[in-house]
């Protein structure tokens, strides 16, 4: 079964749990709008609409070999129930073009970036379809996009994109906001299952935008992180590691350093010592607190899920801990914080970016982190009371919270 059609698996047990309206179940397992176009150079690219039930459509465009139109279906499909989930006015849209940026010089991504505009600028606007960036786009990208956007439309237009750079009107916040958001996430659900939160341990798997400003976070906030990896490998230190040195570092070197990290005594100042390294499956089968997927899509599996030792785990990447280990978990007991909930930190970011530039105002990035902690941690108190009420998982939950805006918003429109 593919990734789109176990989401479908999911929203029809979620819409019998709830009793959703068949109607409204019929209109989300199909995207609103699926537009196609090929660039100069016979390059796919799609831009899919999902669901405009609750706003604009919002979702990020991605540049990779291996997009496909299922692939963004699924993607804008998550998109719809992230946002609504998070009580966002939007709906859920994505986009994708079928390339390698690592292949591609800055002129040619440039004339890409420009080109995907082009060809899909009568479907996008502030009001219509706001994209952001997605794997391999970055503020750059959305800046040539933007200003081709401009071009085509005759006037300023800073609301259209988000994740813009932030001479641009980009959002301050926007390169911690989904770390940001998850660390908002499990300092909430924490409250909810235990009295008081003390130094837990956490081990990290994956250091890039997501995992280090969540490691960064955690550990300003009194958590212990045990380990953290990239693709090449993973640092480990029972007393826990010295973020701010290793982020230092892998700035310097841009990459996490094997041979040399920081680790914390439990007393006395840190100093510098040879830290274990271990593989990438040994971090996930750490005895930590928490374990954190923050790297690659199913990077938790049925195959070692059975040897996970963590009492929760906090899903940032997308897809994170693969759905046939799911119910292995949930029998041991492993308290699993879906990808939907723990990572919306960005899109929150996002709306609070849209909301800037369509009042033509800025916000520092204090003001914006405590806007996009308010909405994460609304969102997270409506699942875990939905998890109660009706005795099921948070994903279910999640599922479950996002549905009622819909139906709210069907019942209002179409009815
Ligand atoms: P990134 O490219 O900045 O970082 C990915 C990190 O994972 C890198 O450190 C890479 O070396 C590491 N990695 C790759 N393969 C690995 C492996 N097998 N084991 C351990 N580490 C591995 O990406 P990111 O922006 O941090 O995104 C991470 C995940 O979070 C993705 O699933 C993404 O879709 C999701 N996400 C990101 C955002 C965002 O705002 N960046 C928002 C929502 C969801």
């Amino acid at each position: 079964m593919n990734f789109f059609e176990d989401e479908l698996k999911l929203l029809e047990e979620v819409g019998t749990l709830v009793k959703a309206s068949p109607e409204l179940l019929k209109m989300l397992a199909q995207p609103e709008h699926v537009a196609e176009a090929k660039l100069p150079n016979n390059i796919p690219a799609w831009r899919v609409q999902y669901s405009s039930l609750l706003g604009p459509y919002k979702g990020g465009i991605r540049f990779h070999p291996a997009s496909s139109l299922e692939e963004v279906k699924a993607l804008s499909f998550l998109m719809t129930f992230k946002n609504a989930v998070l009580g966002l006015p939007f709906g859920g849209g994505k986009g994708a073009v079928r390339i390698n940026p690592k292949e591609l010089g800055t002129a040619e991504l440039e004339r890409v970036s420009r080109e995907y505009v082009r060809a899909f600028f009568k479907i996008l606007g502030p009001k219509k379809d706001i994209p952001a960036p997605d794997v391999n786009t970055n503020p750059q990208v959305i800046a040539w996009m933007l200003g081709e956007y401009e071009k085509l439309a005759g006037q300023k237009s800073l609301a259209a994109f988000t994740g813009k750079p932030v001479e641009l009107g980009g959002s301050p916040a926007r390169e911690s906001a989904t770390g940001f958001g998850g660390f908002v996430v499990l300092r909430e659900i924490l409250k909810f299952i235990k009295a008081e939160a003390r130094g837990e341990s956490v081990a990290i798997a994956g250091f890039g935008n997501v995992g280090s400003n969540l490691a960064e976070i955690l550990a300003e906030n009194g958590f212990r992180i045990l380990a953290v990896s990239d693709s090449k490998g993973a640092l480990f230190a029972p007393s826990g590691l010295d973020i701010k040195r290793i982020i230092g570092d892998r700035e310097k070197y841009g990459r996490l350093l094997q041979n040399i990290c920081y680790f914390k005594p439990l007393r006395g100042a840190a100093r510098e010592v040879k830290c274990e390294v271990i593989s990438n499956e040994e971090l996930l089968k750490l005895p930590a607190d928490i374990l954190v997927p923050a790297a690659i899509e199913g990077a938790i599996n049925a195959k070692n899920a059975p040897d996970i030792q963590a009492k929760i785990i906090l899903e940032m990447a997308n897809g994170g801990v693969a759905r046939d280990a799911y119910e292995i978990l949930a029998e041991r007991g492993i308290l699993i914080i879906p990808d939907i909930l723990a990572n919306g930190g960005g899109v929150a970011g996002s709306y609070v970016e849209w909301s800037s530039s369509l009042a033509q105002k800025s916000l520092p990035k204090e003001a914006e982190l405590e806007k996009i902690e308010a909405i994460m941690a609304e969102a997270v108190g409506k699942v875990w009371a939905k998890s109660r009420e009706l005795k099921t998982d948070l994903r279910k939950a999640a599922y479950a919270v996002a549905l009622a805006q819909l139906e709210d918003a069907f019942q209002k429109k179409m009815r």
